[in-house]
């Protein structure tokens, strides 16, 4: 674990590497700012999806898809430093509890907001959903433009990369998996 000034230095190394002489008034508080804004961007390091997903309510009867789609989000690249954003369409099918409807934005917030990859993001938020409300089935499809791709190496600024994982009766049930895929689209 690198201390704050340590984090602060090799931020100015960065800056002297890209352009050499790195004193000039435009960068001369960028490490600070670049740190600083960490905070937010990895946020998602310090938060636990137990405690997120504790808070559930009585679903009385209710067994229909229940689906947050367009869910906006922000992540980083681990394999470039780039950023990469897009929707996130997050769904289940309750048992005996649901769960406050923001909760579920939270929980792409969560994984969003670390170093990531956008298969892990897709796999890790069914996996949640799938172990903290024991529901009847669980699917994540994820549709994000990666900052990596648009402004280096094959360059392709419109390219969508779409991700899916189909938990429970979404996996197992094309009818699940049809009913959700409308309701995606209307
Ligand atoms: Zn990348």
């Amino acid at each position: 674990m690198s201390t704050r000034e340590e984090a602060l230095a090799a931020v100015s190394c960065l800056l002297k590497y890209i352009e050499g002489d790195a004193t000039r008034e435009g960068l001369e508080r960028t490490p600070e700012r670049v740190v600083d804004s960490f905070a937010e961007i990895y946020a998602g390091y310090d938060q636990d999806p137990s405690e997120m997903l504790s808070a559930t309510f009585n679903s009385e009867g209710y067994d229909g898809i229940v689906l947050l789609k367009d869910i906006e989000f922000h992540s980083t690249c681990e394999h470039h430093l780039q950023p990469f954003s897009g929707r996130a369409h997050v769904a289940y099918i309750p048992v005996d509890r649901i769960v406050g409807i923001s909760k579920l934005a939270r929980l792409v917030d969560m994984h969003a907001q670390r170093l990531q990859n956008q298969e892990r993001i897709t796999k890790n938020i069914a996996d949640d959903l799938t172990t903290h409300l024991n529901p009847l089935g669980a699917a994540v499809i994820i549709e994000a433009s990666h900052g990596c791709m648009r402004c280096r190496g094959v360059r392709k600024q419109n390219a969508i990369m779409t991700t899916s994982a189909m938990r429970g009766a979404f996996f197992e049930k094309s009818e699940a998996r049809a009913e959700l895929m409308q309701l995606i689209k209307s």
